[in-house]
């Protein structure tokens, strides 16, 4: 959709929103190697702030690494780029880098090898979705609750294809096709299992549950994608002095738990309030999600000194 007022940083300088495009035959869109990572901007007393832009910055070269993209910029050229961005983009709530190869390919293989970057920092609501949707759209970061439904199809979080670790197009094909299934049947995510059949994460989202003891249990992290937002969870509930371990979980694991959340720059803290036919805390939020939900929103506004070091301050 044609927005006359947003940038979009491609490789060093700043275009428009229309003119962000590539080819219908370039490499990354007909093969997929598109690496990206997504973060989100917070309003705080003292300004803009990205939240753990370094780490987030930091995914995104690993994940080119292995996908074989060669990056032209250096990790801090790279976080002085999505700053420019940010401050380029007054109003912007998230912030997209991609690093894709523009090249028109032929029999696999680009003909120029060249990866180019770009960054969009936007409002979903306002920049993407289209005005006549607006009305019946509710915009992820504000739905409150999530219910989920057990994909078995297939399990794609195989490391021998591409390791759940990269951030990468192609890693999302059919998880999108599974949660349009599901979306059909009143569900609103699905829940991806790996190959042994053991719960790995939600397409865009990795999970928590909590198990009758009250400690967290999140599945290991060689099945899953690094969430930046996970990785903060672990850490909050350690210092909320809950335990919280990292275990495979089976689907019996799940229906036994008394709560269970999953976690994204998005949305933060996203209580799941039902799996398949398991009801969670009579469909309400449930007390340990509460507690680190809300202590992840406040860390986000600025308002916990604790983890202030989690925000990049970037500016009015
Ligand atoms: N898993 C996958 C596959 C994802 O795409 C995402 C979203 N980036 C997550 C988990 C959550 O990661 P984060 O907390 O960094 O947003």
């Amino acid at each position: 959709m044609t927005h006359p007022s947003r940038k979009i940083w491609r490789d060093g300088e700043f275009i428009q929103w229309e003119q962000a495009t590539v080819h219908v035959l370039s490499q990354s869109l007909q093969r997929g190697t598109l690496a990206f990572d997504y973060m989100s901007v917070h309003q705080t007393s003292r300004g803009l702030a990205v939240f753990r832009l370094r780490d987030h910055v930091a995914r995104l070269v690993t994940s080119c690494k292995i996908t074989g993209l060669e990056l032209g910029y250096s990790a801090d050229e790279l976080i002085d780029a999505c700053i420019a961005t940010v401050l380029e983009n007054p109003g912007a709530r998230f912030v997209k880098i991609s690093a894709l190869v523009p090249s028109v390919e032929v029999e696999l293989v680009p003909q120029d090898p060249r990866v180019s970057v770009l960054i969009a920092a936007y409002d979903v609501m306002a920049d993407v979705v289209e005005p006549h949707l607006r009305a019946g759209h509710r915009p992820l970061h504000e739905a409150p609750l999530v219910s989920l439904k057990v994909e078995r199809h297939f399990s794609n979080r195989r490391e021998d294809i591409i390791p759940p670790q990269a951030k990468v197009a192609a890693n999302y094909t059919s998880p999108m096709m599974a949660k349009l299934r599901a979306r059909a049947e009143g569900y609103d995510d699905v829940l991806l299992l790996n190959e042994q059949h053991l719960v790995a994460e939600a397409p865009t989202s990795n999970i928590f549950i909590v198990n009758a003891s009250g400690a967290l249990l999140t599945p290991p992290s060689d099945k899953v994608l690094l969430g930046i937002t996970r990785d903060s969870i672990m850490e909050l509930a350690r210092a909320e002095g809950l335990e919280c371990t990292e275990q495979n979980i089976t689907e019996a694991d799940l229906h036994a738990a008394t709560e269970a959340f999953l976690t994204n720059t998005s949305v933060g803290v996203w209580p799941v309030i039902r799996i398949d036919e398991t009801r969670y805390s009579d469909g309400q939020a449930g007390l340990v999600t509460v507690r680190l939900r809300d202590r992840h929103r406040a860390i986000c506004r600025g308002n916990d000194a604790e983890f202030d070091h989690w925000l990049h301050y970037v500016g009015e």
